[in-house]
């Protein structure tokens, strides 16, 4: 599991994507990059309320904002939901998982990805340009005993 949190800057973030400086988005981008795990909407928008007041909607709006600007990256699972995180230079694509049981998502290693990809280099003629691999299951918590 790779865990490197709070290591960017949210106004130098916002700055180099040319966005605006709100205080929503900054709170939005701060709990991203101080999150150990990828974040859902909800659980953005529960967080983000304890201090300020931001609709929903705006949370929606501002992840999408951030997707399209690849500063996030957003992991979808079966069940529909969205879980978002920081798509920087300290946080490389990487492979995900997802516990059905406590509905974490786990970061896996890079190196699950490259693995991968070193599948693919040497068939002739393939290039490629993206890679999402995204795992559902229990995890080994979860999985303890049986307990209920
Ligand atoms: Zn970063
Ligand atoms: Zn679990
Ligand atoms: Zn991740």
């Amino acid at each position: 599991m790779i865990k490197k949190i709070g290591q960017c800057n949210s106004l130098q973030v916002l700055k180099d994507a040319k966005l605006s400086r709100t205080s929503q988005r900054v709170a939005v981008l701060d709990m991203l990059i101080n999150a150990e795990r990828p974040l859902t909407v909800i659980q953005i928008f529960r967080n983000i309320n304890f201090h300020q007041k931001i609709h929903k909607v705006t949370i929606y709006r501002i992840l999408s904002s951030f997707v399209a600007k690849d500063i996030a990256r957003g992991i979808p699972t079966d069940e529909g939901i969205n879980y978002y995180e920081m798509a920087c230079r300290h946080n490389p694509v990487h492979a995900h998982f997802y516990c059905k049981s406590c509905k974490k998502m786990f970061c896996l290693d890079p190196a699950t990805s490259s693995r991968a990809i070193e599948l693919f280099a040497d068939l002739n003629g393939f290039k490629i340009e993206a890679l999402s691999l995204n795992i559902t299951g229990v995890c080994s918590n979860c999985n303890k005993g049986g307990s209920l």
